[in-house]
């Protein structure tokens, strides 16, 4: 049995059948003008929902769906969902307003082989980002089993997360949540060698935990993305108006010192593309070396940077990346992570994981998603278990008797 799995049932391990199955899933999708944008965390959920209802399970589906101010703001619906989920399964969804025994029960009563519940996004429901045991004792009330597939969710300890599972006797994870411990748990504890992180993104002070944890597994750190610009102003390369962390310097420079005395490689930009702003700018172009003119930002990687990152990387046996090389959302930022995206695609021989959001789309983005042993669709789950943390939608699947 896999390690991190240890005392978890998985859903092919309990009795589902004819029960009423309570399934956190994490269908937190970006909607644009009601349309669905990227399906992924939909298309990762289905397997465990198919077995489901191949098993006759009365199924109950419940997610989060972006940051609703309160239960009005329409626009944060789980309505495109569902009609996705009808779609993608051939079933009918009702799509459920109310969590409340009154509305569940007859609808659970007169669940008929082809409909599935789809409850709406569980933060208009009051109660449920405190973790409230009133809110999970309703949902407890009318399940027999409780199934988390939500691996995007588990660090937080939310009431369909948390609160919920401790409750139930019958519980466990889901076929999604098994691979991402199993390929995630593979880089904690068994990366073949040489190993190559890649770090981007904004901010370094995000990625600290998971840097610490991983410092004395990696051979190589690549670094991109805003963050490269902290590293390299506490070099004492000029950054120009680059995005900087100033808190963050003593510990970048720091950083580079261990890594020197481990002798390990931490590679930084050695050229950029650069702007005068980040909207609409008047002035674009390609350093010739790793400092930046004054008055002008890095936005992305250059060419060279790319050429010798891609080099280095030819020689790792595990490769995971987090975080974007610049700001990808523009396109005329975007060449470095996605040329990194597509070069990391066709590598063999080579087990990659990609730890999701950002670094995720960007290889979705790419069109190259399958190539990857792992695309995690949790990108704050990843970090966290990457760090080493307990995960407490995961720790609450545990029982001490199976383990
Ligand atoms: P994070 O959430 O920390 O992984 O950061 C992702 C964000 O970092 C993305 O929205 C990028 O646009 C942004 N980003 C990447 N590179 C840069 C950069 N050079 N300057 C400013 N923002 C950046």
């Amino acid at each position: 049995m896999e390690k991190y799995l240890k005392g978890i049932r998985v859903i092919d391990q309990i009795h589902v059948s004819e029960k009423v199955v309570f399934l956190r899933l994490d269908l937190n999708v970006p909607i644009r003008h009601g349309v669905i944008e990227d399906t992924t965390r939909i298309q990762e959920s289905l397997p465990t929902i198919k077995y489901l209802l191949e098993q006759k399970s009365k199924v109950i589906i419940a997610s989060h769906l972006g940051r609703p101010k309160n239960k009005d703001d329409k626009k944060y619906s789980m309505l495109p969902v569902g009609e996705k989920l009808a779609e993608l399964l051939n079933v009918e969804v009702i799509l459920a307003e109310d969590p409340s025994p009154d509305f569940m029960k007859p609808t659970l009563k007169g669940l008929t082989k082809k409909q599935i519940i789809v409850q709406e996004n569980l933060r208009f429901f009051e109660g449920e980002t405190e973790n409230s045991v009133d809110l999970a004792r309703i949902w407890a009330s009318y399940s027999d089993v409780y199934i988390n597939d939500a691996f995007g969710a588990s660090h937080r300890a939310h009431a369909s997360i948390e609160a919920l599972p401790r409750l139930m006797q019958e519980k466990g994870c889901g076929f999604l949540i098994q691979k991402e411990l199993k390929y995630l748990g593979r880089i904690l504890d068994r990366p073949e060698r040489p190993f190559a992180v890649i770090l981007g993104g904004a901010k370094v002070s995000d990625k600290i935990p998971v840097l610490e944890n991983l410092i004395d597994r990696l051979d190589f750190l690549f670094v991109g993305g805003a963050m490269a610009y902290t590293f390299l102003k506490a070099a004492g390369v000029p950054v120009g108006r680059s995005l900087v962390e100033v808190d963050q310097l003593n510990y970048c420079r720091e950083l580079l010192e261990r890594f020197k005395a481990r002798h390990k490689h931490i590679f930084l930009p050695i050229d950029h593309k650069v702007a005068d702003q980040l909207e609409m700018p008047t002035i674009t172009k390609v350093t010739e070396d790793e400092k930046i003119p004054e008055g002008l930002m890095g936005l992305d990687i250059g060419p060279k940077t790319l050429e010798s990152y891609q080099k280095a990387l030819n020689q790792a046996r595990t490769i995971f990346w987090n975080g974007p090389m610049g700001v990808f959302e523009k396109d005329e930022f975007a060449v470095g992570t996605l040329s990194l995206a597509r070069f990391l695609a066709q590598l063999k021989g080579v087990f990659r994981v990609i730890g999701g959001g950002d670094s995720a789309s960007a290889v979705n983005r790419a069109g190259v998603a399958q190539e990857f042993d792992h695309v995690s669709t949790g990108g704050g789950a990843s970090l966290e278990f990457l760090q080493g943390n307990s995960l407490p939608g995961i720790e609450v699947l545990r029982d001490r008797r199976l383990m």
